[in-house]
């Protein structure tokens, strides 16, 4: 398992896609940089008053069609939203706390080319998520 470690070229990554960084995308961005455990969509609509609820919705959308931040499913039904600080990574998620962990695995990701070569059909992508109690949860129940 790989520490993961922040993307510094978030920004670019949108221009990359052919899009404009305006001011919504960036104060989602910033918002989204404050937290690592992530906002939920409502959350992110009252932190930004001065962003109309339709351009928070609809940036969020586009944040995540181009990779930029992920979108997590908690256990209780709920989502939330998260910086993508690395290009390729999967969740460590503390079910007590909320924390959300970034990793990347290359054993995963051979396991996951294997199981492609027999899916018959065309993979577009995959997410995986582990439900944790993460060390701090784990350390304060003692
Ligand atoms: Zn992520
Ligand atoms: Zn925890
Ligand atoms: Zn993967």
């Amino acid at each position: 398992m790989v520490a993961t470690h922040s993307r510094p070229d978030l920004m670019s990554a949108i221009e990359d896609m052919g899009y404009r960084i305006t001011q919504p995308r960036r104060d989602v961005i910033g918002l989204l940089d404050t937290k690592p455990d992530g906002f939920g969509a409502e959350e992110i609509n009252e932190a930004l008053p001065a962003v109309g609820r339709a351009t928070v919705y609809r940036t969020i959308r586009l944040l995540l069609d181009v990779g930029v931040i992920c979108k997590l499913v908690m256990r209780d039904g709920s989502t939330k939203y998260s910086l993508a600080r690395v290009e390729h990574h999967h969740h460590l998620v503390c079910v007590r706390c909320g924390t959300v962990e970034e990793f990347s695995d290359s054993t995963i990701e051979r396991l996951v080319r294997a199981i492609g070569v027999e899916v018959s059909g065309e993979i577009l992508g995959h997410r995986i998520e582990f439900d944790i109690i993460c060390k701090s949860c784990l350390d304060s129940a003692i």
